[in-house]
């Protein structure tokens, strides 16, 4: 494991979120491109995420790194877009 801030990084982050069953993905919608999901994060804390295909874009509760935090780079390693 590599990592350059002395940190695992949110890719690192996202890859242990799956086995460890935090990822819940609740609804896709494959013909209007709506992804609904919820994460648990380290504290208990549970997140809502997933894609709004009217703004076209990723989204999480969380405040961390803005559309790119660990919650959604798991989502993205289950879902297709
Ligand atoms: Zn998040």
């Amino acid at each position: 494991m590599t990592t350059t801030m002395g940190r695992p990084s949110a890719a690192t982050k996202a890859r242990r979120l799956l086995p460890e069953g935090r990822l819940m993905v609740k609804r896709v919608d494959p013909e209007k491109g709506l992804i609904v999901a919820q994460c648990r994060g380290d504290s208990g804390e549970v997140y809502d995420l997933g894609y709004d295909p009217i703004k076209k874009e990723w989204r999480c509760t969380c405040a961390e790194m803005k559309g790119n935090c660990s919650h959604l780079q798991a989502l993205k390693l289950v879902v297709v877009v």
